[in-house]
């Protein structure tokens, strides 16, 4: 039989409103808040109960999730005075799905254990297209009773083999962050090949299918490059605002546990360089764009189409 929970979820956006959308399908009893009205409207479309602020929305929660831009907002969010964990009813779980940083995760835990109640990061991957299937991969950090409590939940969001309980708190978020560096490393090692490679006269099909069946394949370049090559599709779906936020908060993880970490510094910065010449919400295969303007050149399929609308 379903058990249906009262659920608070904070954080409407690209994800949480998919995010959202699902436990709602479920038959959670969901109150949700976001500051950008539209995005709450829409969750009340998809069946939960808009409030008008945190404290209000978290009143009656048995359970919070947290889908929030970055570590200063989960911080306000949970920890302020007339914040989350205030107001969350005690022993209540907080279930925090951002891409954060593990020292806002554990003033978060802190705050959370005065007050009664338990905590796990449970950041996500698989861009808004899995958001929207619920089928992401969630990644989290905590005890074995908060994750145990926290799985029927997460199962709504996300595909049941792909949620993985990783250790003690902030877990989550170091996993997080460095699956997300070598993923935009990948970025950045394609481009500047697939550039390289059509400078010097290679056919781009061709160069794609040699490095695919070559010990240098990747993920990256044997499937998500393709939105690009096929159509011109940079992912809006993540903005170059985030991309750069987990990169720079990847880079200040390596500081903190004392390891160099030499190329995920140069990464960030080429990131960082298609932000300022794209914009904060340009798509997150932005240093794609990057190289392709740096080369004069355009990566496309020669089958390619134009990005729907
Ligand atoms: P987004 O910017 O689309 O959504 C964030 C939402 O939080 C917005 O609706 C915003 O209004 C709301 N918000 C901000 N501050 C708030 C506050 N103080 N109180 C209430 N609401 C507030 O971001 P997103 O793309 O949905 O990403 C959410 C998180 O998931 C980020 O940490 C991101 O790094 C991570 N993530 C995103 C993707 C992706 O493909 N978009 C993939 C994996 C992980």
């Amino acid at each position: 039989m379903r058990r249906r929970r009262r659920v608070a979820f904070i954080g409407l956006g690209h994800m949480g409103s998919h995010m959202c959308r699902h436990l709602c399908t479920y038959g959670h009893h969901v109150c949700a808040f976001d500051l950008d009205r539209r995005a709450l409207a829409r969750a009340a479309r998809s069946g939960a109960r808009p409030a008008d602020s945190v404290a209000e929305c978290v009143a009656e929660a048995e359970i919070l999730i947290t889908s929030l831009p970055g570590p200063p907002q989960v911080q306000q969010v949970l920890c302020d005075p007339d914040g989350a964990i205030a107001a969350l009813p005690q022993g209540a779980l907080i279930v925090e799905m951002s891409t954060s940083s593990l020292e806002v995760g554990r003033a978060a835990l802190a705050a959370a254990r005065t007050h009664g109640c338990d905590f796990v990061d449970a950041p996500v991957a698989g861009q808004t297209i899995r958001a929207e299937a619920g089928t992401l991969d969630i990644y989290a950090g905590g005890s074995r009773k908060a994750f145990g409590r926290a799985l029927p939940v997460l199962e709504t969001m996300g595909d049941p083999t792909r949620i993985l309980h990783l250790g003690p708190s902030g877990s989550g978020y170091a996993v997080k962050l460095l699956l997300n560096l070598m993923w935009f490393e990948h970025a950045v090692a394609t481009a500047e090949a697939l550039a390289v490679g059509i400078k010097a006269g290679v056919d781009l099909e061709k160069l794609h299918t040699a490095l695919v069946h070559s010990p240098a394949n990747s993920n990256f370049i044997e499937r998500d490059v393709r939105m690009v090559l096929d159509r011109g599709d940079y992912d809006e779906g993540f903005a170059m605002k985030l991309v750069t936020k987990d990169l720079g908060l990847a880079v200040d993880l390596a500081r903190d546990v004392g390891v160099p970490a030499e190329m995920a510094a140069l990464v960030e910065q080429i990131h960082r360089r298609a932000r300022a010449a794209y914009g904060d919400a340009a798509g997150e295969m932005s240093a794609i764009r990057l190289y392709e303007d740096l080369a004069h050149l355009t990566l496309r399929s020669p089958r390619s189409s134009p990005p729907g609308p």
